[in-house]
């Protein structure tokens, strides 16, 4: 088994509504991405998985989502203040901790990738310092 790597980053805002301290505040991060798929090689290609169609996979199922949005819960409470807003959005069902994105962009990119390869694990910075990692335990 193989193992490709791709490592993007975006930026977005968010806020976590239900936190006792700042990070309720709106704030941005530069999101850095990192996903491993798995699979073997094809010896018609000699490639597992050709790094541009991987490239392109992200941005459909991760960059076009989250890349400059505000990415919010979708409570009553956010739904009552962001109103209004006439700017990107990216709502989620639970507050946008790295935990919750990671949950989010497995269940995105899992459905997008060719049937024989299969996503092995994601790593998500949320800053320089913390970061969150998703890795299928089926394997
Ligand atoms: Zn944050």
């Amino acid at each position: 088994m193989i193992y490709l790597t791709k490592k993007i980053e975006f930026e977005a805002a968010h806020r976590i509504s239900n936190y006792p301290g700042t990070c309720s505040e709106i704030h941005g991060h530069t999101y850095y991405l990192e996903v491993t798929v798995s699979g073997k090689v094809d010896w018609n290609t000699d490639m597992v998985l050709d790094f541009k169609i991987l490239k392109s996979i992200i941005q459909t199922g991760v960059i076009d989502h989250f890349d400059h949005a505000l990415i919010l819960k979708r409570n009553s409470e956010n739904e009552k203040i962001f109103s209004s807003y006439p700017g990107k959005i990216a709502w989620m069902e639970s507050e946008p901790t790295a935990e919750q994105m990671l949950l989010w962009i497995v269940s995105s990119i899992s459905p997008l990738l060719p049937d024989e390869i299969s996503l092995a694990k994601l790593k998500l910075h949320e800053t320089s310092g913390s970061c969150a990692s998703w890795k299928d335990n089926k394997r």
